[in-house]
């Protein structure tokens, strides 16, 4: 049957029929069927399978930082998957690209994180430092140390201890299983979290998780002392900081890691993504000295916590040649540099258009908020931003709509990019803005 269809055609039947797409929209996918098939990638750019060349401006998932068809990355790839591509690292096995790169990270990340649990993702590690921070208590012998509290508007991942961190309530409401000893703080205040950690009993709290700037509720970034407010309160009262460095790691926000903008050190740090820029499935949590120190001087038995691919020799490979790529090419320097570009686009692209609201970015990670009214900050029902997105992507350009909480578009471009290229993405935007506004006048 499939027989006479064209290479398109045939594919998008076959996605229909057999593909379940994370986080998509099943009748739309259903109707219309897969809408861009990915064929390439070099640099800024994907190309799809028709030919159709557009920027890359979310990096893909906030993660390919390092721009896409990196040569080196599949050298890399090559030499250590044909020498060996994955060994067991349960128990007292190990093997020498995990070694490195753990190492590596403890050289780079915040404060004294110097050790280092891998997983294979971002919810994998937000999983783990939630079941550690209760695993430490245990060992603390403070068994009633077991509820976590994290921010609403937050997103930690989809595993079920990430997905019950998760603020925006969406994501949890999807399976109807509320979790007990999860608990959320609104925005960025300190008195919102001094107050719930009263109310439930600090004895009772493991630990705080946040993200140094959230990113798909909309590109939030906190005050600048908030962070240095909450490490505060944290001592205070004894409970541990867990940082979700998984947007926000490697050179996303124009610094290394997202907490180094507020000169605080977690107790905690997860990270995925950006560690090897979506070139392999990897992630990872960072503990302080003090806890490695702890589970080194109380642990008894077997550490019941790990994944078959914790320590995967040829992820933890592509990982380190990202690393030493994004030193090499001062891609750090380059976010910080390009996010002033972008956030000047942004807030000329605010003074033209009535329907934006609120512009903001740090590094590259950018928030455009979507408003009927400029002044009032009304917004549009159902919201505008998702077609915005599909008129940019007419353009050339890929952005992302995120409406869980306000009607705001999200971009993350590549941290390579250059001036002109995102004059570019700036450009495309304005076009796009002039052609929906004209629609709804
Ligand atoms: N934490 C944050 C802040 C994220 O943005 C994401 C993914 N977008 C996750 C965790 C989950 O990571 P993964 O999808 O790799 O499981």
């Amino acid at each position: 049957m499939i027989e006479n269809l064209t290479l398109v055609e045939e594919l998008k039947a076959l996605d229909k029929k057999h593909f379940i797409h994370p986080t998509s929209s099943i009748s739309q996918q259903q109707e219309k069927g897969p809408n861009m098939i990915i064929a390439e990638g070099k640099g800024i750019y994907l190309t799809d399978i028709t030919g159709k060349k557009m920027i890359d401006g979310m990096s893909s998932l906030w993660n390919v930082n390092i721009g896409h068809g990196r040569e080196e990355l599949a050298e890399v790839a090559k030499e250590q998957m044909t020498k060996l591509a994955f060994n067991s690292c349960f128990s007292s096995f190990s093997n020498e690209p995990a070694i490195r790169l753990a190492a590596k990270l403890a050289q780079i990340a915040p404060g004294d994180l110097n050790a280092v649990f891998f997983t294979s993702g971002g919810s994998e590690s937000n999983d783990t430092a939630i079941k550690m921070s209760r695993h430490y208590w245990l060992l603390k012998g403070q068994p009633n140390r077991q509820k976590i509290i994290s921010r609403s508007k937050s997103y930690h991942g989809v595993a079920m201890g990430a997905t019950s961190a998760t603020g925006l309530k969406p994501f949890r409401d999807f399976t109807n299983s509320p979790s007990p000893d999860f608990y959320y703080v609104d925005g960025f205040s300190v008195e919102a979290l001094r107050a719930k950690i009263e109310q439930e009993g600090p004895e009772t709290i493991a630990a705080f998780i946040t993200e140094p700037v959230q990113g798909a509720g909309g590109v939030n970034i906190a005050p600048e002392n908030y962070f240095k407010e909450v490490r505060a309160i944290c001592d205070e009262y004894g409970i541990l900081m867990i940082a979700d460095e998984v947007i926000t790691g490697f050179g996303r926000t124009g610094k290394l890691f997202g907490m180094n903008h507020y000169e605080v050190a977690p107790d905690i740090m997860c990270f995925a993504k950006g560690v090897t820029s979506g070139y392999a499935q990897l992630g990872g949590v960072m503990f302080s000295d003090a806890l490695h120190q702890a589970f080194i001087d109380l642990s008894q038995g077997t550490l019941l916590h790990g994944y078959t691919y914790s320590g995967h020799a040829m992820a933890c490979s592509i990982a380190l040649k990202n690393i030493e790529i994004i030193e090499r090419e001062n891609l750090v320097e380059n976010s910080k540099a390009m996010g002033s570009e972008l956030l000047k686009g942004l807030q000329y692209l605010q003074e033209k258009h009535s329907i934006i609201g609120d512009v903001r970015a740090l590094g590259l990670m950018g928030g455009i908020q979507i408003v009927k009214d400029q002044q009032t900050k009304e917004a549009f029902h159902p919201p505008l931003s998702p077609k915005l997105v599909s008129e940019a992507e007419k353009r050339g350009l890929i952005i992302r709509a995120v409406t869980f909480d306000q009607d705001t578009l999200v971009l993350s471009p590549p941290l390579i990019i250059k001036k002109e290229e995102m004059n570019k993405m700036i450009d495309i935007l304005d076009e796009t803005f002039t052609v929906i506004e004209a629609e709804i006048n």
